[in-house]
């Protein structure tokens, strides 16, 4: 979400006569984008702010903007604690972002209504091959950990008709996949729902779609139903089960128990063979007993995620949790956290293996972060494949057989070298 929170505010600089800075050292405008989610990313944001002042203190004219939910949730604060930042702007004000760099606006921009959001606003999108694509903004549930209901508002749901013509352009421009965008998208509900939603899209031409986050208790029959007929829809979701205590999850305001997700996953692997499941945990949420950190690893054992985002519970002033009883030292946080993600590790591994000598369709995204020489792509089910350059263009279709299993990707041969022809 603040990635394309990001490429909205390019674009709308971009229309303003701005470009991209190869760095802060050569920039006239620096904007910090946070992320209140975790308490880390907020001190980690104020690092970065501490070394920009520094450049600023030798460059009068550099400008610093502090954009996104920290900004929003802690505004006056952040001006008194900072007062070397120019501008501070909340998530729903990003349109006005150029006013405030030329002097037209003042300082800190916090309207909260939620209609703003549903501006339409050209993202400068640095890939040519995947794009994102917002569908709603602001959330309902209240998880009592979370601050987004409190920083981004209540939901709201962009108009079908515009989703649509944004994801058409796309198509038409060349894009290959787009990732619907939305705190809770399953709850998506303008003149027509998710489901339905996913259907129009599907009729366009875009190869691949995806969707990000959904919520279990929302996570119905009809979606599962759409995902299984609607063949651009991808084999992969990402669904946040948090905790496998229903205790913990009761205390969390997550709105299901450990086996009515369940339930879901079985009838999405029914109708679904090929679907490849990944999920949030938070781990050391206030009151987590033994026995809840227990259930949830007995819950990972159970269902086999393909992977998993584990966390250690981050207190944020303002929501429900940080005044819960019950909270826990972080040593036994961390201890919980590597158990998680030790047991994790073996299950993605042994996933992984299994597809070795499979054949599998990717979409080449471009070079390989660690090591250039390589290609990276991904499968429908978004598992990372790497592959030897042997030419392969950014955005084409290859199939692959895989050769190798890693801990976190997959090794392969371009396959379709050899006459197997790759399509999407
Ligand atoms: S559904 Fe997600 S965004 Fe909404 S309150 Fe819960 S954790 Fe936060």
């Amino acid at each position: 979400m603040n990635v394309h929170d990001s490429e909205k505010m390019l674009g709308v600089l971009s229309e303003n006569g701005y470009s991209e800075a190869e760095g802060p050292e050569n920039a006239d405008l620096v904007i910090f984008n946070t992320c209140a989610i975790r308490e880390k990313a907020e001190q980690k944001f104020y690092s970065q702010l501490g070394r920009t002042k520094l450049l600023k203190r030798g460059r009068k004219s550099l400008k610093i903007a502090v954009a996104g939910c920290v900004a929003q949730e802690t505004k006056d604060k952040l001006i008194r604690r900072a007062p070397y930042v120019d501008f501070v702007i909340g998530p729903q004000n990003i349109h006005l972002i150029s006013h405030m760099v030329t002097g037209r606006l003042q300082a800190g921009l916090f309207d909260d209504n939620q209609k703003l959001a549903l501006q339409e606003l050209a993202a400068s999108r640095k890939s040519l091959i995947k794009a994102w694509v917002s569908i709603m903004y602001g959330c309902n549930n209240f998880c009592t950990y979370c601050i987004v209901p409190y920083t981004r508002g209540r939901e709201v749901s962009r108009p079908s008709s515009s989703i649509i013509s944004e994801v058409d352009d796309l198509a038409k421009r060349g894009y290959k996949e787009v990732t619907l965008l939305g705190q809770n998208v399953n709850s998506y509900k303008s003149d027509i729902d998710f489901p339905e939603l996913l259907r129009k899209i599907d009729a366009l031409k875009i190869d691949r779609i995806r969707f990000v986050t959904s919520h279990p208790r929302d996570f119905s029959e009809k979606l599962i139903e759409a995902i299984a007929e609607l063949p651009h829809v991808c084999e992969h979701i990402h669904l946040p089960i948090q905790s496998g205590s229903d205790g913990i999850l009761r205390l969390m305001n997550r709105g299901y128990t450990y086996r009515e997700y369940l339930e879901k996953i079985d009838v999405l692997r029914k109708k679904i063979p090929a679907i490849a499941i990944t999920a949030d945990v938070i781990t050391g949420f206030p009151g987590e007993t033994a026995m809840d950190h227990e259930a949830t690893m007995r819950a990972i054992r159970e269902i086999s995620f393909d992977g998993l985002f584990a966390f250690k519970f981050s207190a944020r002033r303002g929501t429900k949790a940080y005044g819960m009883d019950g909270h826990i030292g972080d040593d036994l946080k961390s201890q919980r956290l590597s158990e998680i993600l030790n047991l994790q590790e073996k299950i993605t591994y042994k996933k992984n293996h299994v597809l070795e000598g499979t054949t599998q369709e990717v979409l080449i995204e471009g070079p390989s972060e660690t090591d250039p020489s390589m290609l990276t792509g991904r499968t429908k089910t978004n598992k990372i494949v790497t592959i030897s350059d042997n030419g392969e263009t950014p955005g084409s279709y290859v199939v692959v057989r895989i050769d190798r299993a890693r801990q976190h990707s997959l090794l392969g041969v371009n396959v379709s070298l050899d006459g197997v022809s790759a399509g999407s």
